[in-house]
């Protein structure tokens, strides 16, 4: 990871004169900014930019969710309530799949560069993206056998082109060394955008939506999956995957995110 490397000069004018004032004084999440090439138009304020991706501005106000987190869901918390604490949801509500890790909470920065990767075919984000993934989800990896990116419905990946998911698995993959395999789930029904769904009706929609591929069944029996997609709202889409992966004899089923509503943070949606 080359997050500490010092800045190029295709950094913008105002993060070099930042770096130039102290770099003991750049928070975490500016330093990790690093890490990505910089866009001409920044893609969440359009602020002119110097390089790709999005202003230093921008970059630092992404919240990158570091520990204490709930070893379970890895929803973080205020204070560290101490080692194994499981957060409520955890308890009152445990998903299907065993662990959950994002990168950053889902915020307005984050939320614009998953809608530039999803709907703009801004693939050239998928880089810094997945590598900020395989870097929260470093203790996932490094158990797993594969990695399952949540599939498009045909049609919708045929209008789109591509699958986000299937993107930032393959970067994963890389990083990783763990295996992407994207045949092995499929969607078989159409499902309703989530947007605007209650949570109920969130889990009742993607309910039957996904099937493991029938000629894929015995890759998956006794293998840990790490299951990739760009955002976890309510978890109810990776809980549906989680379910048909665990039915189809899954060992474990970790979910590994770019971003992550936290109900708790700032303008969650
Ligand atoms: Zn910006």
């Amino acid at each position: 990871m080359d997050a500490n490397a010092a800045p190029t000069r295709s950094l913008a004018a105002p993060f070099r004169a930042a770096w130039t004032a102290g770099r003991h004084a750049l928070s975490r999440a500016a330093r990790l900014a690093l890490d990505i090439a910089l866009p001409t138009q920044c893609v969440s304020c359009r602020e002119p930019v110097e390089g790709e991706g999005v202003c230093a501005s921008c970059w630092a106000r992404l919240s990158f969710i570091e520990r204490p987190y709930c070893p379970r869901l890895g929803i973080p918390f205020v204070y560290d309530p101490g080692p194994d604490m499981l957060s409520m949801e955890a308890i009152a509500s445990p998903p299907a799949y065993q662990r959950a890790r994002a990168a950053v909470r889902y915020d307005d920065v984050a939320r614009t560069l998953v809608h530039a990767l999803k709907y703009q075919d801004r693939t050239d984000l998928a880089p810094a993206m997945g590598r900020w993934m395989a870097r929260a989800g470093g203790e996932l990896l490094a158990g797993a056998d594969m990695l399952v990116p949540v599939p498009l419905h045909w049609r919708r990946a045929w209008r789109r082109r591509y699958n986000q998911s299937g993107a930032l698995a393959q970067i994963i993959e890389r990083q990783s060394g763990v295996k992407a395999r994207a045949e092995v789930l499929r969607r078989v029904r159409a499902t309703e955008q989530q947007i605007g769904l209650s949570r109920a009706q969130r889990a009742t929609n993607v309910q039957g939506a996904f099937q493991v591929s029938p000629d894929r069944q015995a890759e998956i029996q006794g293998r840990r999956v790490v299951l990739i997609d760009d955002v976890l709202t309510s978890g109810a889409t990776l809980d549906a995957c989680a379910r048909v992966l665990l039915r189809a004899k899954a060992a474990q089923v970790d979910v590994l995110v770019f971003a992550r509503v936290v109900e708790s943070g700032p303008r969650p949606i």
